[in-house]
């Protein structure tokens, strides 16, 4: 078990297979963003050596995201080798969707067990607004493919931007009456180079709601309220899925927060939003011994910060969510 100085039991890590992405969404990067070079990025053997070390560490729960997962080379491989490591118990992904179409059923028979979609709109020309770039039909399939290879329950993500997609949060919902889909929508947060526009474009969870619930009426409050992760769960009155409202920014989660991050260039992110960070991979490569990185780990989670500073107007400043994986 890992525990921080406040006595919570971190032992879910999301790991970023690539800082690169075949999408440039406003709110995550800049449209002439630069990536690292691969040879400073966790190479597949540094990165499973890695993830054995956080599994020995009691960290049982896994999330692939980048960047884009999908686009890492050897992403299918990889995933088999993860899967097969002692004290993984819970595999997923956080992925655009772009290439599940073809990806979706591999992943799954090499041992990945569910998906999150980012999906932030239904309209194709908002969606290439959001994206730069993107399509929507691509990500549509991609949806269709992943549950019929099984990475189910799906999870759609949102991040709701005023004055690109604050008018589709309904029509999102809307997705949930007939599909067992989990739609969950994300305050923007403010991150590095983007952080002006995700502060002036944020929209609050009170106001996503209060959106839903103009166009289908009162929301069942699931679970007395209590946290699924990060997410407060709703549902539209007779509907088959289920709303996530993921207030980061309006109300942190921070004390049962359980989480911890490896980004792709090995560096060991204690809070999405704080800069406080470790790095692994260099001690890696100067022949640190497995037991070295483990205390290394162990002292870095011990300080792990207790939450977030953006009420105090603390905003992370030396990544983007690309480079640290969301
Ligand atoms: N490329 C994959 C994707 O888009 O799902 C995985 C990486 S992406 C950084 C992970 C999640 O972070 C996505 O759901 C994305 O919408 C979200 N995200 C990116 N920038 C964000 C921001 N500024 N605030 C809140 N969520 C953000
Ligand atoms: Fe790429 Fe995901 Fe960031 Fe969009 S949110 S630019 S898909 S990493």
């Amino acid at each position: 078990m890992s525990l921080d100085r406040f006595g919570r039991n971190i032992h879910y890590l999301r790991v970023s297979l690539t800082d690169k992405c075949n999408l440039r969404c406003v709110y995550c990067m800049a449209e002439d963003m630069v990536f690292r070079p691969n040879d400073e990025l966790m190479q597949d053997d540094e990165l499973l050596t890695l993830m054995r070390l956080f599994a020995e560490l009691g960290f049982d729960k896994y999330r692939l995201t980048g960047g884009e997962p999908t686009i890492r080379q050897n992403v299918v491989e990889l995933v088999r080798e993860m899967a097969h490591i002692p004290g993984v118990r819970s595999l997923s992904m956080t992925t655009n969707g772009v290439l599940l179409t073809k990806l979706a059923r591999p992943l799954a028979e090499a041992g990945l067990e569910r998906v999150n979609i980012s999906l932030d709109t239904l309209d194709p020309q908002k969606f290439k607004r959001i994206t730069r770039w993107g399509s929507l039909a691509d990500v549509w399939n991609g949806i269709l493919a992943s549950e019929e290879a099984g990475l189910t329950p799906i999870k759609l993500n949102a991040v709701v931007v005023r004055g690109f997609n604050d008018d589709d949060v309904a029509g999102l919902a809307r997705l949930t009456l007939d599909h067992p889909w989990q739609v969950r929508y994300i305050e923007m947060m403010p991150f590095g180079d983007v952080a002006d526009f995700a502060q002036k474009q944020v929209v609050t969870e009170a106001e996503i709601r209060e959106r839903i619930e103009r166009e289908f009426g009162p929301l069942e409050l699931l679970d007395n309220g209590k946290l699924d992760g990060e997410a407060r769960l709703y549902r539209i009155p007779g509907a088959l899925g289920t709303l996530g409202l993921i207030s980061s920014v309006t109300q942190p989660f921070c004390a049962s927060c359980t989480r911890a991050r490896l980004t792709a260039d090995g560096v060991l992110r204690l809070c999405l939003l704080r800069d406080k960070e470790v790095n692994l991979l260099q001690p890696l490569r100067q022949g640190a011994t497995l037991d070295d990185l483990k205390q290394i780990i162990r002292d870095g989670i011990w300080n792990k910060p207790w939450g977030h500073g953006l009420a105090a107007e603390v905003i992370p400043l030396s990544r983007v969510m690309s480079q640290i994986g969301g």
